[in-house]
């Protein structure tokens, strides 16, 4: 052989050589894809595969030679098809397979086994085909088929995402209904209107429908029949809850009724009490006075005096009392009437109320008579004042048939002296009052 002659098969040759090279990189390339998309897809399905396609990966990464890679992608295949239950005969290219040592061939091989994966297999009806009538070194066609399957895989991975998507939504809404009746619940348990026994109930009513949404998660065969099933459950523990609800309802408003007739009732027992205490109020001032002359009667004196008495015998401050008796009451009546009597104390009544003014107590004791308490003043003080009294009942000018009338009055003092009791002092006064009737009436007698 010339040596120019050599020299031009020999670059002829070469050129092919890089031209066959060039078209592997491709290939390679094209394989390393599918290979990293298909560790990305099945990546955690199975520990056996995962192991496989990262030696595959490897592989494709360390070198171009095919012959290393076949036994693997084989390997793959078993793996794959174990994954999805199927058995090894119904791949594409048939039972046992050999793979070629050629890049094309595993490549067409594996693209075969990744469309007949279940889950893939309807849609990829028409790529398969396309595959197993497509020659493995078919340089145009094959690039497109792998990134027609690529694209098929990733069409997969995403729907497969949206479904997750789907049941991670149906979770959300599951545990937020839970966490809704939870609270309701409890704010049922701090309102404590929750009648005990209809509370369990629920609770158990609840916590069934629960086991059987469970049971169903368990069961349910898809993901549409999933969320049906978990819908239904939960309309039928919204429907528990609201018939709950209502009842609970019904009795706040029952009660609500019960408490606003129930304060009405208050409201009315309140009137009615106060009503009660003004008159009882209205009694006691009543038996407290006399009626002729609106002072003081000698209930009212008794009560007083007792109560002086009580604060002298701890403080022992000067007290006396007065006992007063209308002169010759008697001729009054007789000469000008019962009526003109009455007139006479009524009048005589006030004036000496007038004098007193808040400063002395003093009472109609009874019949045309008077008592006085004259808390504070000593003996002499007491005698003026008893005086006075005596000068303003006889300043009165009365009248009768034109002609005036003269009204007088005489009085008996004396101060409380242990061991006296309220009794027994005014028993002195009067005895005073008496002598001073006997002194001639109209004055003032102290003892
Ligand atoms: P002395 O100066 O001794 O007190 O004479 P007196 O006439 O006032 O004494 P006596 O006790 O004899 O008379 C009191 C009279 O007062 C008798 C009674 O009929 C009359 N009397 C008592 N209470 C009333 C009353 O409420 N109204 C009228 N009009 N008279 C009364
Ligand atoms: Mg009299
Ligand atoms: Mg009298």
């Amino acid at each position: 052989m010339e040596p120019d002659h050599f020299e031009r098969k020999y670059h002829l040759a070469l050129e092919r050589m890089e031209r066959e090279e060039a078209s592997f990189r491709q290939l390679e390339e094209q394989l390393r894809r599918v290979a990293s998309r298909l560790l990305l897809l099945a990546r955690g399905r199975d520990d056996a595969l995962d192991g496989l396609l990262e030696r595959v990966t490897d592989a494709v990464r360390r070198s171009s030679a095919g012959a290393g890679l076949a036994p693997l992608v084989d390997e793959l295949g078993d793996a794959v098809a174990r994954l999805d239950g199927l058995p090894r005969q119904a791949l594409a290219g048939g039972a046992g397979t050999q793979i070629g040592p050629s890049w094309p061939e595993a490549l067409r091989e594996t693209l075969l086994r990744v469309v007949l994966i279940p889950s893939l297999a309807e849609e990829a009806v028409d790529i398969r085909a396309q595959l197993a009538a497509t020659p493995a070194d078919d340089e145009a066609a094959m690039p497109v088929l792998a990134e027609a399957v690529a694209n098929l895989v990733n069409r997969q991975r995403d729907s497969l995402r949206a479904d997750i998507d789907n049941l991670q939504a149906l979770l959300e809404q599951v545990s937020g209904r839970l966490e809704e009746m939870t609270h309701f619940l409890e704010m049922g348990m701090q309102e404590q209107s929750l009648e005990l026994a209809e509370g369990e109930a629920l609770d158990t009513t609840v916590r069934d429908e629960m086991a059987l949404l469970n049971q169903t998660a368990r069961d349910a065969t898809s993901l549409a029949e999933l969320q049906e099933q978990v819908s239904s459950r939960l309309t039928l523990i919204d429907q528990h809850f609201r018939e709950y609800r209502e009842r609970q309802d019904a009795r706040a408003e029952e009660f609500r009724a019960r408490s606003a007739s129930m304060q009405g009732r208050l409201v009315e027992l309140e009137t009615q009490a106060l009503r009660l205490q003004e008159s009882l109020a209205r009694e006691h001032e009543l038996a407290l006075t006399d009626p002729l002359t609106a002072m003081p009667n000698r209930l009212a004196y008794e009560r007083h005096v007792d109560e002086v008495h009580r604060r002298w015998q701890g403080e022992r401050q000067h007290v006396c009392v007065a006992a007063f008796d209308i002169d010759h009451f008697k001729a009054i009546n007789d000469s000008y009437g019962h009526a003109a009597g009455d007139a006479v104390l009524r009048i005589v009544g006030k004036a000496l109320s007038a004098h007193a003014a808040g400063r002395y107590f003093i009472a109609r004791y009874g019949g045309e008579e008077f008592a006085a308490v004259f808390d504070g003043l000593e003996r002499s003080e007491a005698l003026l004042v008893a005086e006075d009294l005596c000068r303003a009942v006889a300043g009165l000018g009365f009248h009768a048939s034109k002609r005036p009338i003269t009204v007088t009055m005489s009085g008996g003092i004396t101060c409380f002296q242990m061991p006296d009791t309220p009794a027994a002092a005014f028993e002195r006064a009067d005895r005073a009052l008496y002598e001073a009737k006997r002194a001639g009436r109209n004055r003032c007698v102290m003892v």
